[in-house]
């Protein structure tokens, strides 16, 4: 079903510019020719700046990521740049999406949790590599407009949480690996516990504007092993949930 506050468009003319106010965004749900093409060039930029594996440019490939924001976005959508969300949050850049799945290193039905559904982008790019996705976001509203998003129907292997992510999801756990998509202060333990052995988790750390990219591996023998990549600026990770 969609969202009251949902409106979908088929015209290319939205005559309600305004996004509305509270639960939900306006978004189209067309897939023209000019939003391939977009797409298409977007993907080889991403490929330009080092992002090698076919498996994750195919996945940007066919995800259409207008409709993860206002229709007051159509044009810009696949610009290689972050966009502002309902509750001041973020859509990932592309490329930095493509950069922490990369060192993810995914595999298909492995069990991944996700800390900061957002707008659920992060989330179907997993669901694309066909792994199992665990998603966690900590603001009720942004959780409701996911469930009420009609295109992520089709990703059956996501799974939708409310909840706090500094304390993962012991239910589910241990997961193959865990990406986090805010800004973390440091890297929070009980995330560390609910990997596998042999698991690995992508986290960008760091208190200040910029952040570094870090990935965290739990070795067979229990060792953790910290490797650091490139500078990010991420959202911070923000304790408890809002409701
Ligand atoms: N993965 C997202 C990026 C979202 S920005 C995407 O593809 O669009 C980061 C998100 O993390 C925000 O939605 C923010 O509300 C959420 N967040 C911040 N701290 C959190 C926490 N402790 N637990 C869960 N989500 C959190």
């Amino acid at each position: 079903m969609l969202c009251e506050h949902e409106v979908k468009i088929i015209s290319l003319v939205n005559p309600q510019k305004k996004p509305c106010s509270y639960l939900c965004y306006m978004r189209k749900f067309e897939d023209t020719y000019r939003h391939k093409g977009l797409r298409k060039k977007l993907v080889e930029l991403i490929r330009s700046k080092g992002i090698k594996d076919e498996k994750i440019l195919d996945a940007l490939n066919k995800i259409p990521r207008h409709f993860f924001l206002d229709s007051a976005f159509d044009e810009v959508a696949y610009e290689d740049r972050a966009f502002p969300i309902a509750e001041k949050q973020t859509i990932s850049q592309p490329y930095t999406v493509a950069y922490q799945t990369q060192l993810l290193e995914v595999k298909p039905f492995e069990k991944i949790l996700e800390i900061g559904t957002g707008s659920a982008y992060q989330a179907s790019v997993l669901a694309e590599l066909g792994a199992q996705v665990f998603t966690i976001e900590r603001q009720k509203k942004l959780y409701e407009n996911n469930k009420s998003f009609q295109f992520l129907k089709k990703y059956t292997n996501i799974k939708f949480f409310y909840g706090d992510g500094y304390e993962g999801l012991p239910t589910y756990a241990p997961f193959d690996k865990i990406l986090v998509t805010a800004a973390a202060p440091e890297i929070p333990s009980k995330l560390v516990q609910q990997l596998k052995p042999g698991g690995m988790m992508v986290i960008p750390e760091g208190t200040g504007e910029v952040q570094l990219m870090k990935r965290v591996t739990k070795l067979e023998s229990g060792e953790i092993k910290i490797e650091i990549f490139d500078r990010f600026s991420f959202v911070p990770m923000l304790e408890g949930k809002k409701d």
